[in-house]
């Protein structure tokens, strides 16, 4: 038995939502300095259709890291995994998402994991197409099918504002380049990175998404097998074991579901052949989650026993 009324889910955002006071909305991309600290907002998406909500869930916010994940299944689906697998590895890391430190030590270097900006930017750089336009407009469309929303589209103006800060992830590039895991140019990579992490969407869309992930890539509402079932599995590893930054073994203890999340403050959780959630909240820990979120999806889980361990 899971939350099955808009009121119920109401009252725990209202409990939730005290926290967002001790968190920080992320400013290191001076556009999302600009987010509501107090904002918390939930829906979750039931396989028949059924959603419950609660908050503002039209208020729409970009995916940030949560496109990690996206962008790995579709590359999956482009290459096969023992290509995407040669350039980028399976372990987490115990470091911040934009961490260099273990790059440098690895030996030939190859980013731990895609959920780290390393291995998410050797991911995307192996987006195909013919231009950086052509190769977001499929993540894109691939986006869309998975929100069943054609409506979706990125935020120019955040798109912009981290391409003209990401010095750290070019930094992270032009290391990657000199190792021979990226080659061409690192500011279209940029571009592309950028504008994929600037994706905008809401909690209902982000809901359904991870709705498609808990059924293991197939969307019970529409009946098409959108992601292979393989595909599907390997990302729902990399979101238990590195989807949560380097708080992801906590969380396993603590809520026990597959997800991800981004520094806009969204959280898309993917309860195996249950449900998908949409979380946002833009007040983050220290170690970028949605702080309040965390709060309202530990709720759920002690309440209606959500850990699949
Ligand atoms: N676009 C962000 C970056 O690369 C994503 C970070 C995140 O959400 O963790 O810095």
């Amino acid at each position: 038995m899971f939350c099955q009324t808009n009121k119920e889910l109401e009252a725990l955002v209202e409990e939730a939502r005290s926290y967002t006071q001790y968190g920080k909305v992320a400013d290191y991309i001076p556009a999302l300095g600009k987010a509501n600290p107090t904002d918390l907002s939930i829906s979750i998406n039931y396989p028949d259709g059924r959603c419950v909500s609660a908050g503002d869930v039209q208020k729409k916010f970009t995916l940030q890291s949560i496109s990690k994940v996206i962008s790995l299944a579709f590359v999956l689906m482009d290459r096969g995994s023992s290509e995407v697998f040669e350039h980028v590895g399976m372990e987490p890391t115990g470091d911040p998402f934009n961490s260099i430190a273990k790059l440098e030590k690895m030996i030939p270097a190859k980013p731990l994991n895609p959920m780290i900006n390393a291995g998410a930017l050797v991911v995307t750089h192996m987006i195909k197409g013919n231009s950086v336009e052509d190769r977001f407009k499929r993540l894109l469309s691939f986006i869309q099918e998975l929100a069943n929303d054609a409506t979706i589209s990125y935020s120019e103006g955040i798109a912009q504002s981290e391409f003209e800060t990401a010095d750290l992830n070019r930094a992270l590039c032009y290391f990657l380049k000199q190792h021979n895991r990226l080659d061409g140019s690192v500011d279209d990579l940029i571009k592309l990175y950028t504008k994929q992490c600037a994706v905008e969407m809401n909690c209902l869309d982000l809901a359904h998404i991870g709705l498609v992930f808990a059924m293991n890539g197939f969307d019970p509402q529409t009946n098409k097998q959108i992601i292979p079932q393989n595909v599907a599995r390997i990302c729902k590893n990399f979101m238990v074991t590195c989807g949560m930054y380097n708080a992801s073994g906590e969380f396993a203890m603590k809520i026990g579901i597959p997800a991800k999340s981004g520094v806009a403050g969204g959280i898309m959780g993917a309860t195996p052949g249950r449900f998908g959630i949409g979380i946002f909240g833009p007040s983050l820990d220290e170690k970028g989650n949605s702080i309040a979120g965390i709060q309202l999806l530990e709720m759920l889980s002690k309440k209606y026993s959500l850990s699949m361990f």
